[in-house]
């Protein structure tokens, strides 16, 4: 895996794909800036063997140019973030981009203006990917988060760098840590995996059910497996069309020696609302007009047991709705449980979309071994599939 660490970039021009789509407010501030922050150490690493930067991504989804996308919002943030001035280019190709890139010099950065504005971008264009490409000597693909994309800039543009193509400390980290989990992983693996839903998870669980020891089923899956073996789960969500699914999934976790864990009581809610009535109440029995929102007592109770034995742990989903405050416990418990476990040696990867933001919203974001940036390219990786933005350097 050739990394930005293996190449010398004096006096080269760098053209990186950075994922800097981030979050702006109406006046178009960033209100979160730990995109760009993640993208330093490349951006580094390149500046001080004397390099210099081209720095491209998307922001949004923008239909044709328009201006509240435009990467123009975040010069100034990026500049406070790299601690350097940075120039711009109002397009990304073009006279502009190829003026803007024959002139700088080592030790400069320059953003290009939004890839999306071009529809040629999403399309894969190879002519798109063509002129980008003609920007810089080296490419270099930091952006975890458009990896599984095969778009002009993630993906495409490789082609024209046969030699000089490689993945930035970010990427090269992120593959690294999923590599730790899935191929190379101390035993025992335990995956907890939660969320609303069986179908957005199944690939995922069928595949890591050959890497896995014990694999923790939480969040609003438990209901259609609860269900599916004959248990009353209120109006509690389950999928009716997934329950000969959840329990051919229990059939092949037995037939590969995989221990599931799933909950055996659960928070139970009047409503789905924060102010509802609740009670603890087995899964098995959920009165009608109760629902279950989270993980109960016994069943943190298991689930911390399975975790502290645990050498490598992965973590996608929330065990309830945490969005609401008294459905959170079981998903701030986990965290606990699985910070515990990290301190002790264990090495925990949190990825996923909303276990991210949960792990950042109850603060265990310095307590994981690594949280990984790129919801969809972390789940189809997890799914077994290789991904094209990575594929795209290997190859
Ligand atoms: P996913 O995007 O599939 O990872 O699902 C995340 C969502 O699942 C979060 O918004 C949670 O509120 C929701 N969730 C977790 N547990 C439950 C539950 N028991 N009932 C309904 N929704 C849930």
């Amino acid at each position: 895996m050739k990394t930005i660490f293996d190449i010398n970039f004096k006096d080269k021009k760098a053209i990186i794909r950075v994922d800097f789509n981030v979050p702006l407010d109406e006046n178009f501030k960033v209100t979160d800036a730990t995109r760009v922050e993640a993208a330093k150490p490349t951006i580094d690493k390149i500046l001080s063997d004397g390099g210099s930067v081209i720095l491209m991504s998307h922001l949004g989804r923008p239909k044709g140019v328009q201006e509240e996308f435009s990467l123009k919002h975040i010069v100034n943030k990026v500049a406070e973030v790299l601690n350097i001035p940075i120039k711009f280019a109002s397009d990304c190709i073009g006279d502009v981009a190829q003026n803007a890139a024959s002139n700088l010099k080592s030790g400069e950065v320059l953003l290009l203006e939004n890839l999306r504005f071009h529809p040629e971008e999403e399309a894969g264009d190879v002519d798109f990917a063509k002129q980008l490409s003609q920007l810089g000597d080296i490419y270099v693909n930091d952006a975890f988060g458009t990896a599984h994309r095969a778009h002009a800039s993630t993906t495409i543009i490789a082609k024209f760098f046969p030699q000089n193509k490689c993945f930035g400390a970010l990427l090269a980290k992120e593959i690294e840590s999923l590599n730790k989990v899935l191929q190379n992983s101390q035993k025992p693996v335990t995956a907890v995996l939660g969320g609303s839903k069986v179908s957005s998870k199944i690939t995922v669980i069928e595949n890591i059910l050959d890497k896995v020891d014990h694999m923790i089923i939480g969040g609003g899956m438990t209901f259609t497996f609860v269900k599916a073996l004959g248990g009353k789960i209120g109006n509690s969500i389950s999928e009716d069309d997934k329950q000969d699914l959840a329990l051919e999934i229990l059939r092949l976790a037995k037939e590969k020696n995989v221990q599931i864990h799933i909950p055996i009581d659960v928070v139970a809610a009047n409503a789905f609302a924060n102010d509802a009535q609740t009670q603890i109440v087995d899964v098995n029995h959920i009165p009608d007009g109760w629902q279950g929102l989270d993980a109960g007592p016994k069943s943190l109770e298991n689930f911390k047991k399975v975790i502290l034995k645990s050498k490598t742990i992965l973590w996608n989903g929330p065990l309830g709705v945490f969005e609401m405050k008294n459905f959170a416990n079981g998903t701030i418990q986990l965290g606990n449980f699985i910070a515990e476990a990290t301190e002790n040696g264990a090495f925990s990867l949190v990825g996923g979309g909303d276990s991210v933001a949960a792990v950042k919203q109850f603060g265990f974001e310095d307590k994981m071994s690594y949280v990984s940036t790129g919801g969809g390219a972390m789940l189809e990786m997890l799914e077994g599939k290789t991904l094209p933005g990575i594929a795209a350097i290997l190859s």
